[in-house]
């Protein structure tokens, strides 16, 4: 490649590696590693080599090496996993963690990881026990089940207990109700991966109990019904109870399997909110095997839990699959505390983030939003309240609209997608979504502490704003 002079100009003025580093070695925080503020500088002059290239280069003397350089270094040294504000209002929100731990679940992963436990050691007879043990009572007690286990989490829980029950038979499911959750999670894509046979029954908007009467075979193993997370069939539509279904399972010795996905233990009805159905409400229709997650409206830890008659459940215990698909134990820990606080629902509806974020009124998302304001008075940013909606996220309530009071940011000499990204690449991220032009904060998903931090990112943005 020619270079032209200008060019040439430019790489005699850059930094060499050493002196860069030694430049690095005076500003950076003695602790860093070494071999970081070496890669940095590398990465640094590589960087500036291509601008310069590239005829995008304008200073490339050793102050803008060393602070393109201390950029590199600071993101190297924080974690990648890291701590955001999530502003979408979206609560069970997929992408940014699902739920949040209640404080005495997380405390209770502290307790057990950093000292030896009885995770697997019976401490009355001393010889080796079972690690679902410390939560199968407490989901009995419950959901009013016979028997219950936890795997690693709901799809995992779902391929184990169709593994168990149907490898080599039929298992019959509703058109209706062939879901894909997201994340290659599709209940037909899982069946034939359990080894079962999907028998589709039913059409996509109704399906009758006599269709699935209509599908016993000698071949039939199961009869399968799986929660609509994320959509909802309306208009002209039928969809069979899981009381019939258990009815005809009985009549015909057909064990019926219900995949609740989100799974709840309150009946969300009780709160102004449309009613899901209940772990509760499955096993007391008398449903064989009930499967769902512990993040989603549980408002626990990753997990899959698997309820249902003691038979089922020792099963699907002697499945060799159970152990690729164990729980872990600080995710035990943090269940088990999760779901002690369930013994009182109250209790655990002011408790569990999730719960309580879901449950927050409109009037608390307005004081909220007031106090959000407050803590961005001074900056150079127009707050308007807006009356705009939550959603509850995680495949659960999926056309639940949550009214709610949101603060709508504009900041001048900054378009609204400008401020998104911005407020995304800060220290700590801020989430927001986009409407109308204008950045929203949905106050009903904010943390104790979060107001601050949207403060301190606003002033650093503005700041650094051209
Ligand atoms: C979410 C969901 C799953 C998967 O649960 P994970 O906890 O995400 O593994 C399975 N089935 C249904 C119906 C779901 O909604």
């Amino acid at each position: 490649m020619e270079l032209r002079d200008n060019q040439k100009q430019l790489l005699r003025t850059l930094p060499g590696v050493d002196t860069l580093l030694d430049a690095l070695l005076v500003e950076c925080d003695s602790k860093t590693p070494r071999s970081v503020l070496t890669a940095a500088a590398r990465q640094a002059l590589e960087q500036l080599r291509r601008a310069i290239f590239q005829d995008k280069a304008t200073e490339v003397d050793l102050a803008a090496a060393l602070t393109l350089a201390q950029g590199i270094v600071d993101k190297k040294m924080r974690p990648n996993l890291t701590q955001v504000v999530n502003g979408t209002g979206v609560v069970v929100h997929t992408n940014l963690g699902r739920s949040l731990l209640a404080q005495e679940a997380f405390e209770r992963i502290g307790a057990i990881s950093n000292s030896y436990s009885n995770l697997e050691f019976n401490l009355k007879t001393g010889k080796r026990g079972l690690r679902y043990s410390a939560v199968e009572e407490l989901i009995c007690e419950i959901s009013g089940a016979e028997a219950a286990m936890v795997v690693n989490n709901n799809a995992g829980a779902v391929l184990l207990c169709l593994d168990t029950l149907v490898r080599g038979k039929e298992a019959v499911v509703s058109r209706g109700e062939l879901v894909e959750i997201g994340g290659a999670f599709r209940i037909p894509d899982v069946m034939a991966k359990s080894g079962g046979i999907l028998k589709e029954v039913g059409t996509t908007n109704r399906t009758h109990l006599n269709d699935y009467e209509g599908a016993i075979t000698e071949e039939t193993g199961l009869f399968l019904k799986v929660h609509t997370s994320n959509y909802q069939i309306v208009g002209f539509t039928k969809a069979v109870s899981i009381a019939e279904l258990v009815d005809l399972g009985q009549k015909r010795g057909i064990p019926v399997m219900d995949d609740l996905g989100s799974g709840t233990f309150v009946n969300f009805g009780d709160y102004g909110l449309p009613s899901e159905p209940t772990v509760q409400q499955s096993v007391a229709a008398g449903a064989d095997i009930v499967t769902f997650s512990g993040d989603k409206l549980l408002g626990g830890p990753q997990a899959g839990i698997i309820v249902g008659k003691k038979e089922h459940i020792e099963a699907i215990r002697k499945n060799p699959l159970t152990r690729a698909l164990r729980i872990d134990k600080l995710t035990l820990a943090s269940l088990e505390a999760t779901l002690r606080l369930y013994r009182d629902e109250a209790e655990a509806v002011k408790k569990i983030p999730t719960l309580r974020m879901i449950t927050l009124g409109e009037e608390e998302t307005k004081e909220r939003a007031n106090a959000l304001v407050k803590a961005l008075s001074g900056l150079p940013v127009t707050c308007t309240l807006l009356n705009l909606t939550s959603r509850p996220g995680g495949g659960s309530l999926p056309l639940l609209e949550i009214p709610s009071c949101c603060v709508g940011i504009t900041m001048e000499k900054m378009g609204a997608s400008a401020l998104e990204k911005a407020l995304r690449a800060s220290q700590t991220p801020i989430i927001v979504r986009i409407e109308n032009d204008t950045c929203i904060i949905d106050t009903r998903t904010l943390q104790e502490g979060d107001n601050a931090l949207i403060a301190k990112a606003l002033k650093t943005i503005a700041e650094k704003r051209p």
